[in-house]
């Protein structure tokens, strides 16, 4: 069986370029929301705070895996290290002494993270962020029944407390801070964020927290909920050309505008891992759980790996004892 590791990539990463990811959360999927979006299934684990999450993972923990990553990784193919993973990276306290501690392995770096903002009311998470180079976070509905039918939030987490807590780290934080916003439709007639009037209920949320970029962003993996679909290219348009009309001073980036370099980077991602799948396979015949710890990628992107590198009858996939087992072809 493979070591779970916290540190995982380099993968493409849609603003960041390559970006080396460190997860400091343990797997199942814990987080304070549960959105309708997420590629990463249902929330297993939903929590209130970072006092629900236990144990935690350890500063050393992490330190461990980034080190012998940095062994098998150049850090000249890395644009950022990233914190994200499977859950909210802010229900971890250690993280500001990961932070400070990883910044002593990765020279010059610079260091971000994927929040979903339901934390920076809270002066120690803020504490945190503050040593990032980028603070990326999520704001997905400029009304608290919005926000609860899209993020399906844990009990006590407001958008009124997540507006607060923008501002505040806004006020504190010099580094760059970016909105992300997930537009989403439904397939069940459901009214999401697309409809014209929320958009302009974010932009004015947006414009008194002044962040200095907006990612209007768009789900490209399998939805939580089958129902949630895709905006048209035309919507994504017309929503950026809002955002630049009433935000003009903010630098809104959609998600429609770089899907060609998004392409290229996956393909070269595809053919990255499908390289070190076949090294691993080289050594043991590995089944998809064994494959996920040590990839650290979510079992749906290694099974379409998986199949593909079956297709190309590069891999044999075996059955035993109820699992599905994969082998080099000729071996
Ligand atoms: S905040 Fe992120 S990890 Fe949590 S449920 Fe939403 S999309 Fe998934």
């Amino acid at each position: 069986m493979g070591e779970w590791s916290t540190v995982y990539g380099p993968v493409p990463s849609w603003r960041l370029g390559f970006s080396l990811g460190i997860d400091p959360l343990k797997p199942p999927k814990t987080c304070t929301f549960d959105c309708i979006y997420c590629q990463l299934g249902k929330t297993v684990k939903k929590v209130s705070k970072p006092e629900d999450v236990y144990p935690h993972v350890s500063t050393r923990k992490i330190l461990k895996d980034l080190e012998k990553t940095l062994k098998k990784v150049d850090l000249k193919n890395v644009d950022y290290l990233t914190f994200s993973g499977t859950g909210e990276p802010t229900l971890n306290p250690n993280l500001g002494e990961v932070v400070d501690e990883v910044k002593r392995l990765i020279n010059d770096k610079p260091i971000a993270i994927l929040t979903n903002s339901s934390l920076l009311d809270r002066e120690t998470v803020r504490r945190s962020l503050k040593k990032m180079d980028l603070v990326v976070a999520k704001l997905d509905a400029p009304n608290q029944k919005l926000f609860k039918k899209i993020n399906r939030p844990s009990n006590g987490i407001t958008l009124t407390s997540i507006i607060k807590g923008l501002k505040s780290l806004r006020k504190e934080y010099s580094g760059r801070l970016a909105i992300q916003i997930m537009f989403v439709k439904s397939t069940m007639g459901e009214k999401l964020n697309t409809e014209k009037e929320v958009v302009e209920g974010l932009t004015r949320i947006i414009e008194k927290v002044s962040p200095d970029e907006v990612y209007i962003n768009i789900p490209t993996r399998p939805p939580s909920e089958n129902h949630v679909t895709i905006p048209e290219n035309q919507e994504i348009e017309k929503i950026s050309k809002m955002f630049g009309e009433r935000l003009n001073w903010i630098k809104v980036v959609s998600r429609m505008a770089t899907s060609k370099t998004w392409k290229k980077m996956e393909k070269k991602v595809l053919e990255d891992l499908e390289k070190r799948i076949m090294e691993t396979l080289k050594r043991r015949p590995c089944n998809l759980k064994d494959l996920t710890e040590i990839f650290g990628v979510p079992e749906k992107t290694l099974s379409l790996h998986l199949n593909s590198l079956v297709e190309k009858g590069k891999i044999l996939a075996l059955k035993y004892q109820g699992l599905t087992y994969y082998k080099l072809a000729n071996l």
